[in-house]
């Protein structure tokens, strides 16, 4: 499954590009295409040109990692409760459903002490 690319990867693709490419020229773009950098025009992971993939995006280990992954990154955020990973696109705020009943438990103890006073 390709993916958009982030603004900041493109960013990361144009920089490497420009430095590291022997095809690219600043005036003419890509030399043996005589257009622009294929690469400059992407916006989705998936199809590189394959001398970027091969001489130039393994420059960049974290970018290759990123781009030459399937899927989306894995987004999480730590489960308050245990520190657990929880996707931070579900609705769930905790990793699972005993976290979730402590937090239940550990609001409702506050509660009524708040209550008591
Ligand atoms: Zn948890």
């Amino acid at each position: 499954m390709a993916r958009e690319l982030t603004r900041e990867e493109k960013r990361k693709i144009r920089a490497l590009v420009v430095k590291w490419c022997a095809n690219y020229n600043k005036e003419y773009g890509c030399l043996p295409l005589e257009c622009e950098c294929y690469m400059f025009g992407k916006c989705w992971t998936g199809a590189y040109c394959r001398y970027f993939r091969e001489a130039v995006l393994p420059l960049d280990p974290a970018l290759e990692a990123a781009l030459l992954t399937e899927g989306p990154p894995p987004v999480f955020k730590p489960c308050p409760i245990c520190g657990g990973a929880v996707p931070v696109d579900g609705r769930m705020a905790y990793c699972s459903e005993v976290c979730a009943r402590i937090a239940l438990r550990r609001q409702k103890r506050e509660y009524m002490r708040k209550k008591r006073r």
